[in-house]
């Protein structure tokens, strides 16, 4: 590509903001350092113009998602993450493109401390791909395959929200609640919300370091509560019970589309992100109460069985699982 080197220095090499970086850009390889008795994580992410995010997305919000997302794999594995390689097809050297990719991702990597470390940089039709990397104590890392039977099952904040965000954005009026309760304001701010929970997903890093001293298992919520909890229980050959009326909802995807419709956004949608976790019946008073003391969101919404690759609800009905699959 015409302008290729112009365009990594010019959108994509900032300075690192760890020590950890021996090298970063600009050779044929990254170096890093490694803290003693950590073990490397590391995860990658694509995402296709038009299938992951809309043509018309604010690329800006993109970029900052695509990160994000990453980070929140990390997270889910109990880890700290620290570097990230960027590899961009693009169709055209955009300027404008390019200049709303780089705020949105470097707006992303100062809030998680993650630094970017390389990448490559094809022409094409517009992908984008970033891999994370990052660390966790030798042997601590949480896993999907190490749930107990009798452990309580968790989640950090409300679910559905990105599902409610995606229906707000392809304006799916016809399923929104009408209400002449509902002010136009209370609508229109709850569209925003959904959105932005959408848009600009938050990855639970901060709630992670307290988890990961109690969990026996962790999964992030990318593709629906029920999917993702069954990638847990086939991991660890367990069932599940949930408790439907515990599981967190927003008061503005209930406002935008009704309790129901908001519950199954939450157990069948996507892109949320929360942290979905498993911990022993013993230590779930000790974990709340630290949640709690740290200010962060914790919802206790059910406990896993032997009930093999079986999830019910609190009245012993089966709930299916069918989230987000590309094929
Ligand atoms: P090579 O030909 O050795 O693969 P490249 O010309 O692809 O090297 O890249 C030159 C340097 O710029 C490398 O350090 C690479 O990691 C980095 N780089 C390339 N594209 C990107 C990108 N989109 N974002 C960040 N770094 C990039
Ligand atoms: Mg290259």
């Amino acid at each position: 590509m015409a302008g290729e080197f112009d365009l990594i220095a010019r959108y994509f090499d900032w300075p690192a903001q760890s020590s950890s970086v021996a090298l970063g850009i600009g050779d044929d390889a990254a170096l890093t350092n490694l803290s003693l008795n950590h073990s490397l994580v590391v995860s990658v992410d694509t995402l296709v113009s038009g299938v992951h995010y809309p043509v018309d997305s604010n690329i800006e919000d993109v970029a900052y998602k695509a990160l994000a997302v990453n980070i929140s794999d990390i997270a889910a594995m109990g880890a700290e993450s620290k570097w990230f390689t960027l590899a961009l097809t693009l169709p055209e050297y955009d300027e404008a493109w390019l200049q709303s990719f780089s705020k949105g991702l470097k707006a992303a990597a100062a809030e998680y401390g993650v630094d970017l470390i390389g990448g490559d940089t094809t022409r094409g039709p517009q992908t984008l791909s970033i891999q994370i990397m990052g660390e966790v104590a030798s042997g601590k890392a949480l896993k999907r395959s190490t749930a107990k039977a009798g452990d309580v099952l968790f989640t950090t904040s409300t679910l559905g929200d990105g599902a409610a965000g995606l229906a707000v954005h392809f304006n799916s009026d016809d399923l929104l609640v009408q209400s002449p309760v509902k002010t136009d304001k209370a609508q229109s701010e709850a569209r925003e919300y959904c959105l932005s929970q959408l848009n600009r997903p938050t990855a639970r890093l901060v709630e992670s370091r307290v988890i990961r001293n109690y969990a026996n298992a962790c999964i992030d919520v990318s593709d629906g509560l029920l999917q993702d909890l069954s990638h847990i229980l086939k991991a660890s050959q367990l069932g599940a019970e949930l408790n439907t009326d515990e599981i967190p909802l927003s008061d503005q995807s209930k406002l935008l589309f009704g309790h129901e419709k908001a519950l199954a956004y939450a157990l069948s949608g996507g892109d949320d992100y929360e942290l979905l976790f498993s911990v022993p019946q013993a230590l779930c008073e000790k974990l709340q109460a630290e949640m709690t003391a740290h200010g962060l969101p914790c919802h206790r919404i059910g406990q896993l069985n032997a009930q093999t690759g079986i999830i019910k609800d609190q009245h012993g009905h089966p709930l299916t699982a069918s989230g987000f699959q590309h094929f």
